[in-house]
């Protein structure tokens, strides 16, 4: 037996009845134990230390800490896991100022604690409980971009009559669908002659540019057409762009075929090739017809993003951004991607939980570490911002009703996670600001939703992700709801779709290349986190696919996780993929800089101040602006652990060189700072300061409009605790050149 020191021990009901009763635990509870949980115990815990998890009065659990996060507010969290003869156990442990809260995951069941902190000692007091489970499906859906287009709503389609002529066209390619530089596209057009007799006059319009959408001529030429066709674009009443093919005939009942080849315009262009337009003009008949959109069109790549030349797992492409050499396998850095997210939940998800939002969202991202870490992806979520979204229910679709209290998914989604559509720019603006890779709506219960959670993610892209597949939205709720209770694991699955991952082969019916970034599951045992557990029947495991593990399953243990990516038809490696597309990820917005940290009694804090400007909403810090650049800029001060909770103020302090030196006051106004007799008024009246302090000082600032064509300003950021007179602040400043 293990020395493992229990992380809670159960406590007297009676004696805590008052913290018991104030604490919500879910609906639907069928075990539920109080328990009182040390802070000192865990304080103290290191890596590698033996716990022991109680999860009723006589079964406990032992794990081994694998995983330790600090926070910024000054939270922190524990994760650890199990694999024996029971099958993946893991727990997942964040502990708050206000809460303790945790998860413990079994092949049975699953447990949540939540605690609160008792005014006058160290000590959390709490429930232990499980829901008794349900198993209704779980409906979450990952949206691809390409896909949500609707072209032709205004347009008159096909005659409903049959017979017909039917216009439709296919695509090949050397994979299926990737278009590499220099490859061309070969294009099959087909038109079928449904009629008892044979149609003559046809004239067929392909490819032209018909409105403000992405367009196949936005992205492609034509390269080769038959010698019936011609290049139509300066002819009158034709769409820039069209080819013209004259049909002189088609014998009845019969179908005719060409090929057209095309090539990418610019190399250097990466996306969809764009929707093509083809109509087909009967002139006897006088009517038209339109091609069926084919949503399977190629995407363009500008490289081949799977290439590993030296064989180390770790792709050329995203050696490039690792800065290490693509033809040396022992060059490759064995770190972790970092990738930052900023977390946005609404008034529902407030309201959802009496838990302190910040504490609440740390434990999600602990959790989904967890799974990400124990899945040995080499991926990190780090919280560089959490704050509430200002939104309220739109929608306006028949699914939804009027005075609905829930928010619906496909509508959050169409507002904040769609580029330069609905409110994009204040959710990028968040993510420029804070330097986010991703972005994280979390709401409260589904409602009358039928979608859980779902992601903005650009599909199979052969490795490829674009910056503008950042968002996920994630309905979420204490109380039961079948996919939270089935291990809560919505937000991990729909992060892993943001990593270009499918559900599973079974699923999606995907083919090509990279249709090995999927899951993978075992009828009647277990499903890894990107499989429908439904759809086999079976438990979830908290574990991406893999095929180099073989230690998953339930029912039938040591189970392999995957299946290796060279099996055409059931390649399944999730862990592969999000290797393939993590440092794309996390280099889609660079870190914020980091400002040296001093203080007025000259000893060391571990008071960290970050600060950035940013143009307009673009991703990537700035120093150097235009007059006519709009800035935002703002500091960010994450405290010292010991400094939290107690009385102070903030500080902002501008020094504009020839201009002068001013500090920001309370009411947010620039105020001259006398440096022969420095005063420092402060930016908020005194009260506690929160872990997590942010500074705004520019907000979409134009300099030129002002007279101001050239300017330097250093912005210094720093708070004072008033009892210990002590004043804490960035050393160097955040500097913004302004000039032409
Ligand atoms: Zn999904």
């Amino acid at each position: 037996m293990s020395c493992a020191d229990p992380v809670w021990e159960f406590t007297n009901e009676i004696e805590y009845s008052e913290i018991l009763s104030s604490i919500a635990t879910a609906d639907n509870v069928f075990v539920k134990l109080p328990v009182q949980i040390p802070l000192s115990n865990l304080a103290s815990l290191q890596l590698e230390d033996q716990i022991e998890v109680k999860t009723n009065r006589d079964t406990s659990i032992t794990f081994s800490i694998r995983d330790i996060s600090n926070f910024n507010n000054g939270d922190r969290g524990w994760n650890a896991a199990n694999n024996l003869e029971e099958g993946l156990q893991t727990i997942s442990m964040t502990a708050g100022r206000e809460h303790f809260l945790a998860t413990v995951i079994t092949a049975e069941n699953s447990f949540w604690v939540i605690a609160n902190k008792l005014t006058d000692q160290d000590d959390y007091i709490g429930w232990i409980y499980s829901h008794s489970r349900q198993t209704p499906p779980p409906l979450n859906t990952h949206l691809i971009e390409e896909d949500s287009r609707d072209f032709f709503s205004g347009a008159n389609i096909l005659a409903l009559e049959e017979p017909t002529l039917k216009v439709s066209y296919t695509t090949e390619n050397s994979d299926g669908r990737f278009v590499l530089p220099g490859d061309e596209t070969v294009w099959t057009i087909s038109i079928e002659n449904k009629f008892d007799q044979e149609k003559k006059s046809l004239s067929l319009d392909i490819g032209g540019k018909w409105g403000e959408d992405l367009e196949f001529p936005d992205t492609s030429l034509w390269t080769d057409f038959p010698e019936n066709c011609r290049d139509a674009s300066s002819e009158p009443y034709k769409k820039p762009y069209t080819i013209t093919c004259e049909i002189s005939q088609i014998e009845a009942k019969s179908t005719l075929e060409f090929t057209m080849k095309s090539q990418i315009r610019k190399p250097a262009y990466v996306g969809p090739i764009g929707f093509l337009t083809i109509i087909l003009w009967d002139s006897e008949a006088r009517k038209s017809y339109f091609a069926d959109t084919n949503l399977f069109t190629p995407i363009y790549i500008d490289q081949d993003y799977l290439i590993d030349t030296d064989l180390d797992g770790v792709t050329d492409f995203n050696e490039k951004f690792l800065k290490t050499d693509p033809n040396d396998k022992n060059s490759a850095l064995e770190r972790e991607a970092q990738i930052d997210i900023a977390v946005l939940y609404t008034s529902n998800y407030k309201s959802e939980f009496k838990i302190a939002p910040e504490t609440l969202i740390n434990s999600e991202i602990n959790f989904t570490n967890e799974i990400f870490t124990g899945s040995r992806t080499g991926v990190r979520f780090n919280i560089v911002h959490s704050g509430l979204l200002d939104y309220e229910n739109n929608c306006t679709a028949s699914r939804c009703r009027t005075n609905q209290t829930w928010n619906d998914t496909q509508t959050v989604l169409d507002e904040f996670g769609r580029k330069d559509k609905g409110r994009w720019r204040e959710s990028e603006k968040i993510r420029a600001l804070y330097g986010a890779d991703l972005v994280i709506i979390l709401d409260g219960a589904t409602g009358g939703d039928e979608t859980q959670g779902m992601a903005v993610s650009g599909g199979n892209m052969r490795g490829l992700v674009l910056p503008q597949y950042r968002t996920v939205f994630v309905h979420q709720s204490p109380n039961y709801e079948p996919y939270n209770d089935w291990k809560k694991t919505t937000l991990t699955h729909e992060l892993g779709h943001l990593f270009s991952l499918q559900h599973s082969r079974r699923q999606d019916n995907s083919n090509g290349s990279f249709a090995w970034a999927t899951g993978h599951g075992e009828d009647d045992n277990f499903a890894t986190m990107m499989a429908y557990f439904d759809v086999f029947n079976a438990t979830r495991i908290n574990r991406f696919s893999d095929p180099s593990r073989s230690d998953c399953g339930y029912i039938t243990l040591k189970r392999p996780c995957g299946v290796d990516r060279s099996d055409p038809l059931n390649g399944a490696d999730a862990v592969g993929a999000i290797k393939a597309t993590r440092f794309q990820i996390e280099q889609f917005s660079p870190r914020r800089p980091i400002l040296s940290t001093k203080s007025s009694d000259g000893k060391i804090h571990a008071t960290k101040f970050l600060a950035g400007a940013v143009k307009d909403i673009e991703l990537g810090f700035k120093t150097k602006f235009s007059p006519y650049d709009t800035i935002t800029a703002s500091g960010t001060i994450n405290l010292a652990p010991d400094h939290v909770g107690k009385v102070g103020t903030t500080h902002i302090i501008v020094d504009a060189g020839p201009l002068g030196v001013f500090q920001i006051n309370r009411q947010g106004q620039f105020v001259a700072l006398d440096m022969a007799a420095p005063v420092l008024v402060g930016s908020i009246s005194p009260r506690p300061l929160r872990g997590i302090e942010d500074l705004p000082v520019l907000n979409d600032f134009i300099a030129g409009p002002l007279g101001v064509t050239e300017a330097r300003l250093n912005l210094y950021f720093g708070y004072t605790l008033i009892d210990l007179d002590l004043l804490v602040y960035s050393a160097d400043p955040l500097t913004i050149q302004i000039g032409e």
